[in-house]
């Protein structure tokens, strides 16, 4: 792959085909031409080192700003020349550029880069010096369209620099948008750029100039290549038969433990084992191909170097799927990856599709199908799980037990050898048990593809993830030179809300999330929000949390405080949270929904915030938040706080998919993560 850099003056020429403005410029290679030439654009002068090897030009006192006469050109020539030779003794030099001095304005940066998963990726945001300090940029995947470009420049923190801050008068909006779509325009069409970055573009109260561009291209073309999946037809996750290879009686292997959790299995079950005629008491097979009847599915646990003949022979066999649970493949290196392609090969010759290799397998429990070796089987219910980490499935299932969730299927993908994300999550849209899946991501290789399928399945179920990697160091690994502002994180977060995706940053934020958006209501149509509670603590701290995750609250009119005034205690807070106070009863509640439900045109969700006392019990609020949840088509959340005295309105609540957190910052949290995915509120705390 060769790579290298455009002059700024070539990079000025491109930029100016596609609109974008930019001083007039020319390159000069001696001190004399350099003074005619000066005098020529007309003083003052900008003078800038042209070396492909120094990208950052002021560091190597590359750059001489406000000359104003041709001695002083040809003075600045030397120094410039000298600088960089001093700075770089290796640095080729290919002469001084001088260009036209533009006026001073808000100095903004648009870069581009090329993200190894998602392709071509724009940013924007507070340029010059200060770039990286205030790292005060966001970002979009290609293709981008004008509204796109005008939320771009709106959502950045700065953004009041732009619409006038404090008595100094707007900047060119419109022709700063346009400079984005046109800056987009030219990475599209430009195959072989790969990353850029104009910093800065001077923006003014009219008009806008580049002054610096830096774009780096590469010869290597981006394959497309299309590869189109058929689905996977649904009965391959509900077989009738299965064998398990390199089953054992012996507890401390792998293929006890596989064989244990499938005694419950409805179907056939069938151990194959060479040396034993039974295992866990039922008959054992020498080889898969001694079974006199068909299997559906094997589950395979033998060493990795006899996983291409048992594989065969489960083709031979007529098996339409196998799950590799044996580890020692791509994970491992060169041999490893020789052995998972062969193993490929083999299977694709028979028609035979793969789960892992190097994966903990797959649990359908509506089906009764669990071939992992998880300490106990999930519960059935409607939560699709797909992990790339089989320790962090083992994890989820036994904390799914203690927290009473079930699933509908839980798939540790594994290396994806053949079946991958996408297939799962084609099977899962299908499955008639899901309705919320959650997916726990490390890395997508065809980022494009991904976004392509998983927003055709969030159309109709709630899809979450939780991308590992957003750490200052994992993204410092993904980043490049230029043009990243953005680590790779980043630009999952950016395909994630674009393909309707919820992230969130933890497991139980991702479960909270599916079960909110499990419900029939799903999303709430706005940000509006009202917070009922009896703990004035909690009022407060739902105020900042609010505020903190992007979470309007509204302010209540006059009429509906009157209302409230008619039945509540005289020093009631009359406002927004509405505190109904320690000592509220079952009636108090009740009366302040009815009054909440007929104005439910003045909020978009309602949040619910109880703690357990003497006077309501957590049964009595449940109902009510349930009667309340009935009577409008609006959302409502609620949070009963407190230990065990609790339980059994959290139950009721979740009997009725009504959402119920134990954490109060939880609940404002994974709210506020839906409003990003779906109204791209930025909210201060939800990155952080
Ligand atoms: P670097 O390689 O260090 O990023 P730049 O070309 O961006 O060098 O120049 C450094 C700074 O000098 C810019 O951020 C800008 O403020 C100023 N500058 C550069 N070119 C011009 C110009 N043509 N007119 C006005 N100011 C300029
Ligand atoms: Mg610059």
């Amino acid at each position: 792959m060769k790579e290298w850099m455009l002059s700024e003056a070539e990079g000025y020429e491109i930029l100016a085909k596609y609109d974008i403005p930019v001083p007039k410029c020319k390159i000069v290679k001696s001190a004399e031409e350099a003074g005619d030439v000066a005098e020529g654009i007309g003083f003052p002068v900008v003078m800038k080192i042209v070396s492909p090897q120094i990208v950052h030009k002021s560091d190597a006192g590359g750059v001489v700003t406000s000359i104003g006469t041709k001695e002083g050109a040809q003075a600045a020539f030397n120094r410039i020349v000298s600088g960089a030779k001093e700075y770089n003794p290796d640095a080729k030099i290919d002469g001084v550029i001088i260009e036209e001095q533009a006026d001073p304005g808000l100095e903004l940066i648009i870069g581009g880069k090329t993200d190894p998963s998602f392709g071509k990726v724009i940013t924007f945001g507070i340029g010059g010096t200060l770039v990286e300090l205030l790292k005060d940029v966001t970002l979009r995947i290609l293709p981008v369209t004008e509204d796109d470009a005008r939320q771009m420049v709106r959502e950045i923190n700065s953004y009041p620099l732009i619409s006038g801050y404090r008595g100094s008068k707007p900047k060119d909006e419109e022709t700063l948008v346009k400079a984005i779509v046109d800056v987009c325009r030219f990475f599209e069409e430009n195959e072989q750029v790969k990353e850029f970055d104009i910093n800065p573009l001077r923006l003014y109260e009219t008009g806008a100039c580049a002054v610096d561009s830096r774009i780096i291209m590469t010869d290597v073309k981006k394959k497309v290549e299309k590869i189109s999946r058929p689905d996977i037809p649904l009965e391959y996750f509900n077989p009738r038969s299965v064998a398990v290879i390199g089953a054992s009686d012996e507890p401390t292997k792998m293929g006890y433990a596989v064989m244990h959790n499938l005694l419950h299995f409805p179907g056939q079950l069938y151990p194959v084992n060479n040396k034993r005629d039974t295992i866990q008491g039922l008959k054992a097979y020498a080889s898969i191909t001694d079974i006199n009847a068909p299997v559906d599915l094997a589950v395979i646990t033998v060493p990795a170097m006899h996983v291409p003949k048992v594989v065969e022979e489960c083709g031979e066999k007529g098996v339409s799927i196998v799950v590799v649970i044996t580890a020692g493949f791509k994970e491992m290196g060169e041999n490893g990856k020789a052995l998972e392609d062969r193993i490929v090969a083999i299977a694709s010759k028979y028609g035979t599709r793969i789960v892992g290799p190097n994966c903990l397998g797959l649990i359908v429990p509506p089906r009764g199908l669990d071939t992992t070796y998880v300490h106990q089987s999930p519960k059935a219910g409607n939560i699709a799980f797909l992990s790339q980490s089989g320790a962090i499935v083992n994890t989820v299932v036994d904390w799914s037990l203690a927290e009473d969730i079930g699933f509908s299927a839980v798939v540790s993908v594994g290396n994806q050898s053949d079946l991958n994300f996408f297939d799962y999550l084609r099977w899962v849209e299908r499955d008639p048990h899901t309705s919320a899946i959650i997916m726990y991501i490390e890395e997508i290789n065809d980022g494009q593809a991904f976004m392509e399928v998983v927003s055709e399945v969030a159309k109709t179920k709630p899809v979450i993830a939780i991308k590992s990697g957003s750490s200052a160091r994992g993204s410092l690994a993904a980043a490049s030179h230029t043009g990243s502002l953005s680590g790779s994180y980043d630009v999952y977060m950016e395909a994630f809300r674009r393909s309707g995706v919820v992230s969130v940053h933890t497991l139980t934020g991702a479960f909270l999330a599916a079960e909110m958006l499990s419900h029939r209501k799903r999303y709430p149509v706005g940000t509006r929000a009202v917070v009922v509670t009896n703990a004035g603590g909690f009022a407060v701290l739902s105020s900042d949390y609010a505020e903190r995750y992007g979470i309007d609250l509204i302010t209540l009119p006059q009429d509906v405080i009157d209302e409230l005034n008619s039945f509540l205690p005289d020093f009631w807070n009359k406002g927004n949270p509405v505190d109904l106070l320690g000592d509220a009863s079952e009636r108090r509640f009740e009366q302040t929904f009815e009054v909440l439900a007929r104005h439910d045109d003045l909020w978009d969700m309602c949040f619910v915030v109880g703690f357990p006392n003497n006077i309501l019990n957590s049964e009595q609020m449940a109902n009510q938040i349930l009667k309340l949840s009935e009577s409008t088509e609006k959302r409502v959340i609620c949070s009963l706080l407190g230990g065990d005295s609790m339980n059994r309105g959290r139950k009721i609540l979740r009997q009725h998919s009504i959402p119920s957190f134990e954490e109060l910052d939880f609940t404002f949290r994974v709210m506020g993560r839906v409003l990003w995915q779906q109204f791209r509120v930025r909210a201060p705390g939800l990155f952080n």
